[in-house]
């Protein structure tokens, strides 16, 4: 039935499964598509639900007759862009990082962000970090003007691979002290009683969000390497993130480059993590000045800040991990062979420097054809910073549709 000029539909009721039928489900695909980006094309519409142009360009002009849609445009159906109608609900992401928490929340019907940092994460009390979270989507949706009950999903990133069929913890790869177990689509269930919450690999959604918005948007394969703390990867081809049967997929940072080399935090030995990670980074540099009585950086940032300033160390200790990562990634792109590479995490901050010592070890270990085909491998940096793994976070909340319950 229309709605009348004015009146307000939620979100979340549109979005509430009411009968399991095929032209429900697609109706309420084409809406996600429209939530995730408004102002959108009937071709991206069909591109993002994987529906035929005709099931999408049938379902927005039903939905335009019932107002929950509106078309502008008089380019024919192919330059219209798709709006929401008067439609209210938020959209959340969270990435929760070792030592920090980002969220990031928008209305469905705009583009403009939120955001909001705190520094605890995965390394505290899981109880801890959930409350600074809670109380972070309170702050920001008051922000938008909305509340809590507006929030239609949550998308959280965490640092643990996570077994897409069931949605629990596989392993968390860094430590097992860290309080990441069971099924955290349940941890917010207290807060959140009615909302959604889609977990994923962080490095899987930094990797999504950098495919949907960033870096990746012109690509249709595209390997992401997260080079922070530790070191994570995501590979999302045709619009899907690749996470292998139970979740472990992507997890560049534990592929062993060096069989002699230390033993590394999952146990195995000589991990791109144990040559290249951010603390073995600060490692190296404290190593050559120590004797020179030199204060060291205190993190990843300020190392690379030195590096811009012309410290020598700095930039020799970067450019070494760039080759060890590039390494790591001439193995990946072999096997996968993407369109796109993208450096992200901190060290994706210094991109500049460290594109063409990357390129070279690429270059060098990979197979030749990806850079004598006439569509080359594209090796660039991220373009969302810190909010990659927020902004992917939120896309698969927004897109997921969560399992009927019985
Ligand atoms: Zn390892």
């Amino acid at each position: 039935m229309p709605v009348s000029d004015g009146e307000t539909l939620r979100a979340r009721d549109l979005l509430l499964p009411r009968a399991d039928t095929n032209r429900e489900a697609s109706r309420r695909r084409v809406l996600r598509a429209v939530m995730l980006a408004p102002a959108t094309q009937q071709v991206a519409i069909a591109a993002t639900t994987g529906l035929s142009q005709a099931t999408v360009s049938g379902v927005v002009q039903d939905l335009q007759r019932e107002g929950v849609l509106r078309v502008t445009g008089a380019e024919g159906e192919r330059g219209n862009r798709v709006h929401l109608g008067n439609i209210t609900g938020a959209a959340v992401g969270v990435d929760v990082g070792h030592q920090r928490v980002i969220v990031a929340a928008r209305r469905v019907d705009a583009t403009d962000l939120v955001t909001a940092e705190a520094g605890i994460g995965a390394q505290h009390p899981r109880e801890a970090w959930m409350a600074k979270v809670q109380e972070m989507i309170k702050d920001l949706t008051a922000e938008i003007g909305l509340t809590l009950d507006d929030v239609i999903s949550i998308g959280l990133g965490l640092p643990a691979a996570i077994d897409p069929r069931t949605a629990k913890i596989t392993q968390v790869v860094a430590t097992s002290q860290w309080d990441l177990t069971g099924h955290p689509a349940t941890w917010f269930a207290d807060w959140f009683p009615d909302v959604p919450v889609i977990p994923d690999n962080d490095a899987n959604l930094a990797a999504y969000g950098e495919y949907l918005h960033g870096a990746g948007h012109d690509a249709k394969s595209m390997v992401y390497v997260k080079a922070s703390s530790g070191i994570g990867a995501g590979y999302v081809a045709y619009g899907v993130i690749k996470r292998g049967k139970r979740g472990l997929a992507g997890e560049l940072g534990h592929l062993t480059i060096d069989r002699n080399g230390v033993i590394c935090r999952c146990g195995s030995r000589g991990c791109l993590e144990t040559v290249a990670a951010g603390p073995r980074l600060l490692a190296r540099v404290r190593e050559a000045y120590e004797p020179y009585g030199t204060t060291p950086p205190a993190n990843l940032d300020e190392l690379i800040t030195r590096a811009r300033h012309g410290d020598t160390v700095c930039c020799r200790v970067l450019k070494d991990a760039a080759r060890d990562i590039g390494f790591a990634l001439a193995l990946a792109s072999n096997i996968t062979d993407p369109e796109t590479v993208v450096l992200g995490g901190t060290l994706g901050k210094a991109a500049d420097m460290l594109i063409d010592p990357l390129t070279a070890s690429i270059r060098e270990y990979g197979l030749a054809g990806m850079f004598t085909h006439d569509s080359p491998l594209r090796i660039v940096g991220a373009q969302l910073g810190d909010l990659a793994g927020a902004r992917g976070a939120m896309a698969l909340g927004l897109l997921t549709e969560p399992p009927l319950r019985s």
